[in-house]
């Protein structure tokens, strides 16, 4: 049995230190009733937690390390870096760096800010956006998660959907009242937002693999048409790819999905594991930006030495190659689910975006949040259970993708499939 007794004293400890025990809410394994884990290390694809449990890991951070744990070349990167100083508030050449590789990377992306977090991106995009074209109003789909910026904190997946929460406290009605919602997937609903408020709408913001009410692809089309209905308003169409970028594709979910929007959100992969966020696209727009235009957005640590030199480290390794190997990885994975779902009669759904991956107890399909929502959470909750005390460490929610990095390996799969095996055996038996 896995021996927890390290991490529940320091959890008790945490508790009367920060709220709920932690920084950010889904850490705390509230809806599968889960003491937290304490992480001590980590490499490749494996963890280590304070009580010496190791675990093969698909929470990767929450997505950001696609090279696994302290990746080599990262650490040693990050190492120089810092040992030239941690900050200097004054340009410096690998923030050229790191933008040249965005814009290389990221089709629609020809102009990039960088900011500290996904949050600070979606935030900033949302205000360039309704600068640039002098509108209020804005589009989100349910479920979706864009961060917890006030305007954005609207019908939202994550952890909000997680613990079950209404939209926040907090947020006052006046910051929302111009945050226009649609379900994810369904065009029409968006078509008619645009036949109420014509010329109205600054933009649409959407993930265009939806990550954050479990994983959930476009549907054919979908991503054109929102293409084709922000064209005809004047409206903007702004990705969200703090989760999905350089993780559906080599060139991002726009590459792979061939659809270019006219603003771009980063964060997560493009930071290898530091704190880090940008916002990038077309540059008659991100011109309007101070200090070559008006619309204000700074930021004492953006572009720091650090997050750019573990950025530049995690994006100059990543190859084409890599996004095949995922797949290889997630067609095992997938297969073998599907077998193990058919064999103990659990009803399961798998959607796959890249190294991103939704499995949802559901007989499916999953392709919005009404249908993400009906998922059976309790026995998720069971299997998360039986799942990390066989040493596979998963994200504790449903709402939740698990993600791939490179150093996943068939091994990992297979153990992971027969602890998949062990988990259903002990919860149908
Ligand atoms: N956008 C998406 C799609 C996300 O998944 C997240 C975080 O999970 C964010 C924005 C917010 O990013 P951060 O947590 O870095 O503020």
């Amino acid at each position: 049995m896995r021996i927890t007794k390290r991490s529940e004293e320091a959890f008790e400890k945490a508790v009367h230190l920060m709220p709920g025990g932690v920084n950010s809410p889904v850490r705390a394994f509230k809806s599968v009733d889960v003491p937290p884990v304490f992480i001590q290390k980590g490499k490749g694809s494996h963890l280590h937690d304070i009580d010496g449990n190791e675990y093969i890991d698909y929470v990767l951070g929450w997505g950001p390390l696609i090279l696994g744990h302290a990746n080599d070349h990262v650490i040693s990167e990050i190492q120089r870096t810092a040992s030239f100083g941690t900050s200097f508030g004054m340009p410096t050449l690998l923030e050229n760096q790191l933008a040249e590789l965005v814009i290389q990377r990221v089709p629609s992306v020809e102009m990039v800010r960088f900011v500290n977090s996904g949050t600070e991106a979606t935030m900033s995009a949302l205000r360039l956006a309704r600068g640039f074209t002098s509108r209020d109003k804005i589009v989100k789909l349910e479920g979706s998660y864009h961060g917890h910026d006030d305007a954005l904190l609207v019908k939202v997946g994550s952890g909000v959907a997680t613990l079950g929460l209404p939209d926040s406290p907090g947020v006052p009605k006046s910051t929302i009242s111009n945050t226009l919602v649609a379900p994810y997937n369904d065009l029409e609903a968006i078509k008619a937002l645009f036949q109420t408020y014509p010329g109205e709408i600054a933009a649409v913001i959407v993930e265009p693999v939806a990550g954050n009410m479990g994983v959930i692809p476009p549907l054919k089309g979908f991503l054109e048409g929102l293409r084709t209905l922000t064209k005809d308003d004047g409206a903007l169409l702004i990705f969200d790819e703090v989760m999905s970028g350089f993780r559906v594709g080599y060139y991002s979910a726009q590459g792979y999905y061939n659809v270019l929007p006219d603003l771009t959100c980063l964060g997560k992969v493009i930071g290898g594991g530091v704190p880090v966020g940008a916002y990038g696209g077309r540059k008659d727009i991100m011109e309007h930006i101070a200090p070559a235009g008006s619309v204000y957005q700074a930021g004492t640590l953006s572009g720091n030495p650090i997050a750019m030199s573990a950025g530049v480290a995690t994006l100059s390794q990543l190859t084409e190659k890599d996004y095949r190997y995922f797949e290889t990885l997630g067609d095992a994975l997938e297969k073998g689910i599907l077998s193990l779902s058919a064999l103990y009669d659990v009803p399961v759904t798998i959607n796959r975006a890249g190294s991103m991956i939704g499995l949802f107890f559901n007989e499916g399909p999953v392709t919005n949040y009404a249908q993400s929502k009906a998922s059976d959470t309790l026995f998720f909750a069971d299997y998360y259970k039986e799942m990390i005390n066989r040493g596979i460490l998963l994200p504790p929610s449903q709402f939740e993708g698990i993600f791939l990095s490179t150093t996943h390996t068939l091994e990992d799969i297979e153990r992971t499939l027969d602890a998949m095996e062990a988990s259903f055996k002990a919860l149908k038996s």
